[in-house]
């Protein structure tokens, strides 16, 4: 089949920026059979397959694609599955620009192939198909507990369920889907996905129990020594919002990124009547550069912001955040005040916040993560009039796990320590993956965590 040798990919058809900006709908529409195909033609397939290795998980990538470049989607969705558990999320969600298509040989000269536009392409081709009865396998007579429903959680409750385990998933929410549900926002991933995806599990026989605060409600040793579960992965995610510290922060109008975006796509305070209270503020500063704060920013200009600011104390080369999640946001009419740190939060007589006041800053010598040191410059404060603050400078796991299980062991900084290769903690029987281990991190990271444990529980207790 004859190569496509063009420099760029196929471009992702999506709602035009000044649309986008008021409603909540998805943004990137998806390729069609036809653009799909045309840019599966792009892969070389080459031998040494560079873009395996910068995939987390190991997708055999220029296996599907050879398949979409044939128009054979069912195959391609075969192959895709044999490695990866949510295609459809990770298609949409994952920063390939820095993993898969950063290593692609056709970015040495031009664009990379679009290969997460492909896996999201065929994904969602699959669920067109219409859903598959599913066979409920051959009960092994094991019984597992997952606590957190995110995607560590999920993928380790899926593999086991597929080989027999009976698996209960407990979650501290009202709802199943950690950070794909409450945190990252419809327009980048409709919740119908995530609930195909959790509903696809059930019927595989995963039971979840929402509403369960583990620590409180029920605790690990109870699940163990008196619930019957022989092993228990934990998944609870890192969803700890950090604050700056600086004076102000407890002024009316300050939010954690966590708390402004679970009230908005958890709770749907975007809706028309929904009852969950959300400001609605007309001047914003989201502090951060990384996906939650883009995440923030474009929800508070759907909510009908005027002016949004992203405030990140280092340049453009340093923002966290996916490329294509800035890009939107610059598109959407966000603004970047880059190189520049907030110091005090503003209020009027009534504790309302009125302003960020912030310091310009210039990049200095590399730090221990690599990047430039950001440096103030003195005398150069300025003031941004805002009447609503977004902390997203970052999160931790949550200390509740840790403080109520005798003998896990964490590190200094809250995670829990977990082996790589294995998941395994310092309990026997018990394991641990995703932002919960790692701090956060990305989903495809903790879907591949999930998997490890789920492989290493399924040894543990065959072994047993
Ligand atoms: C706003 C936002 C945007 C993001 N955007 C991207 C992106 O574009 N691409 C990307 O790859 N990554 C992104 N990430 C990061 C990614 O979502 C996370 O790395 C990933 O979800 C981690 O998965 P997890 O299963 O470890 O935890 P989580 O998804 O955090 O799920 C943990 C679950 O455990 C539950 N839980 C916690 N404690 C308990 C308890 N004691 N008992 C019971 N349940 C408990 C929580 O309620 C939660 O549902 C984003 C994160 C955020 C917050």
């Amino acid at each position: 089949m004859a190569k496509n040798m063009r420099m760029d990919k196929n471009a992702m058809p999506e709602q035009p920026a000044e649309v986008r900006n008021k409603n909540f709908l998805e943004v990137a529409l998806g390729y069609t059979a036809e653009q799909a195909m045309d840019e599966a033609r792009r892969c070389l397939s080459c031998r040494n397959r560079p873009c395996v290795s910068g995939c987390p998980v190991g997708v055999d990538i220029p296996g599907f694609i050879a398949k979409v470049a044939e128009g054979d989607f069912a195959g391609a969705y075969e192959v895709l599955s044999r490695d990866t558990s949510l295609p459809a999320i990770c298609g949409r969600v994952c920063p390939q620009e820095t993993q898969c298509e950063e290593k692609c040989v056709r970015a040495l000269k031009g664009e990379s192939v679009g290969i997460g536009r492909l896996e999201r392409f065929v994904a969602d081709w699959k669920m067109a198909q219409g859903e598959e009865a599913v066979r409920p396998p051959v009960p092994n007579g094991h019984r597992v507990a997952v606590i957190g429903s995110g995607p560590s959680g999920l993928a380790c409750a899926g593999d086991l369920a597929k080989k027999g385990y009976e698996v209960t998933i407990f979650e501290a929410l009202h709802a199943a889907g950690g950070v794909l549900v409450y945190g990252i926002p419809e327009f980048r991933l409709p919740k119908e996905i995530v609930r195909r995806e959790i509903a696809g599990l059930e019927k595989l026989g995963v039971k979840i129990d929402t509403n369960v605060v583990v620590g409180k409600t029920i605790s690990v040793r109870e699940l163990m020594q008196e619930e019957g579960f022989e092993a228990v992965f934990i998944g609870s995610g890192a969803g700890l919002p950090k604050f700056m510290h600086i004076p102000g922060e407890n002024l009316k109008g300050v939010f954690s990124a966590n708390e402004f975006l679970t009230r908005t796509n958890l709770m749907r305070a975007y809706e028309l009547g929904c009852p969950t209270p959300v400001m609605k503020a007309q001047r914003v500063a989201v502090v951060g550069g990384g996906n939650v704060a883009m995440d923030a920013a474009r929800c508070a200009k759907r909510l009908g912001a005027k002016e949004v600011y992203i405030v990140y104390r280092r340049s453009e080369k340093e923002l966290p955040a996916r490329a294509e999640e800035v890009h939107h946001a610059k598109e959407e009419g966000i603004i970047f005040k880059l190189l520049n740190n907030p110091v005090r939060i503003l209020g009027d007589g009534n504790f309302n916040v009125i302003g960020i006041e912030c310091l310009e800053m210039t990049l200095g010598e590399p730090d221990e993560s690599g990047r430039r040191r950001p440096v103030e410059k003195p005398g150069s404060e300025f003031v941004i009039d805002v009447d609503c603050v977004i902390m997203a400078i970052g999160t931790s796991p949550n200390p509740l796990i840790k403080s109520t299980t005798d003998g896990l062991e964490t590190a200094s900084w809250g995670g829990i320590i977990a082996d790589e290769a294995t998941g395994a903690t310092s309990i026997p029987g018990v394991y641990a993956g995703g932002d919960a281990v790692t701090g956060a991190a990305t989903v495809i990271l903790a879907m591949g965590a999930g998997k490890t444990a789920a492989a290493s529980i399924d040894q543990y207790l065959q072994g047993k």
